[in-house]
This record gives structure tokens, C-alpha cells and sequence, in this order.
């Protein structure tokens, strides 16, 4: 069994911040990683590849560190933990906001909500929709926010369930652009370089095998035609390729839902990719689909924010990863699991 683990932001404080930021400290993760030591053993990416590639065999109960979104506080931060700890892991990195000095929208939203009050963000985002004649509101059904954004208030659930997974990413991208340069003014370059890796931290992850792609752009690559996502997922390892000398092979999918993840294995294994992971909160219970591994959210695993879990328990009471496996369809008398399991 293969559990994985998702870690964001890793940075010494939070104090101060309102909501939108959530990370932990690197006291934090250490803390989480011994405990989760304590029940498994960490593997490489490399580990996870060889074991697909020649059907061969993790440790019993193995468990995968992987980092999204190629912020620049990882590899300052948690890298080091890690390395005291002897435990490897794997950075997912979008490449279109590191080779153009800007941000990534769902990174915008975080530093929008973590600068202004719920209230005034929401008063920001109708403005701005008023004026472009796009209608701005949360028409989300509470509980599928409440599941995807589970330590948010429900306001705040609803509001992040709709700009991440609701909006038309053009629309969105059209929204808060406006937004962010009310907010921080013509700061974007600056921002965006002291937000993400340099190509000097890329290349010291690319050297050690460390290195993954969350795509060029941080979109639903489940939203795009093939051809969109081929040239989305291929445009990245060429990028990380030509700045660090290395090509990647792991990709995980940027929002990482049932939706965001709804893609030809066949699509992304054309592209070059040979292992990506989904936000299912699952544990892999074999390889057999080594393009739709599940993970959990640090939070919700034992020293996390709202664990599931026990640490004891982790391995034994993990669900399994189900989406997109062949299962039947739901509505069919008797599939009332596979009806639940395709609402989550
Ligand atoms: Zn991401």
C-alpha cells in the first residue's frame, strides 16, 4: 500500500495572515513526519516509477512526500526538515508563472484572502464582476464545498469552491487579475519571484530526482481537449528540462479533484508522463492506474489539522482509491457505493 502526502506552504510563521494561507511550520512537518515514520517507510518518486515499471514492490506499508505548486518556501523550508529526517520527496511545479515573473490565479486568491477580509474580498470580486457584466456569487451546494476545503469556514468554503472549481478559468483569470492589482498594485514580479522556486532551487531538485510537474499552467487539465492538456502537461517538461537538464516524470493535477483529474490516462502518458497523483483521500492499495494515484492532504493525516485517522490506524482504516477505476455506473440497482463514492 502506497499512502501519499500533500504538503503546500511550509514557512516559520502565519501569524498575521487572515485566512487563505494555510501552510504549516517546518516544526510542524517535522513533527508529522517522524509520526508517520513511526507507521511506514518513506520511498522516492524513483521508488514509486521502478515498482510500476517492473511490477515490482514498495515496502508493505510505503509512504510519499510530494509538494505542490513550486513555492519557494519548500525548498527553503521543508527541504531542509527533510533532509535531517532522510526522507525524500517530490516537488510539483508549474512552469508558466516561474518563466514569465507572474502568479498563478489560485495563488492570487490565496494572497487576495490572505490581505482582505472575507467580506471585503467577496464586495471586490462582485464589483469587478458588475463591471464586466459576469454575475459573482457562491451558487455552491454547501456540502461539495465543505468536502473539498473541509478546515474552511463554510463562507469561505463556498466562495474558494467556486473560484477554483466553478468559474471558467478565463472567466476567473478575468476577474482577479483586476482584483489583485486593486489590491497590491503593479507588485506581480515582484511577488511572483519571492513566491516561487528559481531555476537554481529547480535545479538542485532536478539533480537529486525530486523534481514533478503540476503542469504549465495551474489549471483543470480535466477541462482541456487533449490536445490542450498534451500541449499544457508537455510544455512544462520541456521547460523543466531545458532549465535544469532533467525530465520529469510525475505530474500531479493542479486542483487535483474527481473533475480536475478527469483525463485519458492514455492522454497523459502520451504526453511523457509516467506517474500522477489526483486529491483523492485515499490510500493506493496496488499500482494498477500509476496515472491516478490518490493522496491526502497533510491536514488530514494523524498531527495534521483534522486528521482521519490515528497514526495506528492509518494503514488499516485508509479507504482505497476508487476514481476513475472501472466501476459501474451509478444508478444502477445495487451500485448504491459506487453512487457515493462518485458523489465525494
Ligand atoms: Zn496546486
Amino acid at each position: 500500500m502506497l499512502i501519499a502526502v500533500t504538503y503546500h506552504y511550509v514557512r516559520p510563521g502565519f501569524a498575521g495572515s487572515a485566512p487563505g494561507i494555510y501552510g504549516i511550520t517546518p516544526g510542524e512537518l517535522e513533527t508529522q513526519l517522524r509520526l508517520l515514520g513511526t507507521v511506514g517507510e518513506f520511498v522516492s518518486i524513483a521508488q514509486v516509477r521502478a515498482a510500476v515499471r517492473d511490477r515490482g514492490r514498495l515496502p508493505p506499508r510505503a509512504l510519499l512526500v510530494t509538494l505542490d505548486d513550486g513555492l519557494r518556501e519548500q525548498v527553503d523550508h521543508a527541504l531542509p526538515v527533510l533532509d535531517r529526517l532522510g526522507i525524500p520527496a517530490v516537488f510539483f511545479v508549474n512552469t508558466w508563472p516561474i518563466a514569465n515573473r507572474a502568479i498563478s490565479t489560485v495563488h492570487k486568491i490565496h494572497l487576495l484572502r490572505a490581505n482582505t477580509s472575507p467580506t471585503n474580498f467577496y464586495a471586490l470580486l462582485q464589483a469587478e464582476g458588475r463591471r464586466q457584466g459576469i454575475e459573482v456569487g457562491p451558487g455552491v451546494v454547501p456540502a461539495a464545498a465543505a468536502v473539498q476545503y473541509p478546515w474552511d469556514s463554510p463562507e469561505s468554503a463556498q466562495l474558494k469552491y467556486f473560484l477554483n472549481h466553478e468559474l471558467a478559468p478565463d472567466v476567473k483569470d478575468a476577474i482577479i487579475g483586476p482584483c489583485f492589482r486593486h489590491v497590491f498594485g503593479d507588485a506581480e514580479e515582484a511577488i511572483s519571484g519571492d513566491l516561487y522556486m528559481d531555476i537554481e532551487r529547480l535545479r538542485e531538485l532536478g539533480a537529486r530526482g525530486y523534481l514533478g510537474t503540476h503542469g504549465h499552467r495551474h489549471v483543470h487539465l480535466g477541462r482541456l481537449s487533449r490536445p490542450a492538456l498534451q500541449e499544457n502537461v508537455r510544455t512544462s517538461l520541456d521547460t523543466l528540462v531545458q532549465w535544469t537538464g532533467v525530465r520529469p516524470f510525475a505530474l500531479a493535477y493542479p486542483f487535483g479533484s474527481l473533475e480536475a483529474s478527469r483525463v485519458e490516462a492514455a492522454a497523459v502518458a502520451e504526453a511523457g508522463v509516467e506517474l500522477a497523483f489526483t486529491m483523492e483521500r485515499a490510500a493506493n492499495v496496488d499500482l494498477d492506474r500509476p496515472l491516478h494515484l490518490a493522496r491526502f492532504d497533510c491536514n488530514e493525516l494523524p498531527a495534521g489539522r483534522q486528521p482521519s485517522f490515528t497514526v495506528h490506524s492509518l494503514f488499516d482504516s485508509a479507504p482505497w482509491a476508487r476514481w476513475h477505476r472501472e466501476m459501474p455506473e451509478p444508478g444502477v440497482p445495487g451500485n448504491a457505493m459506487a453512487a457515493a463514492l462518485k458523489e465525494t
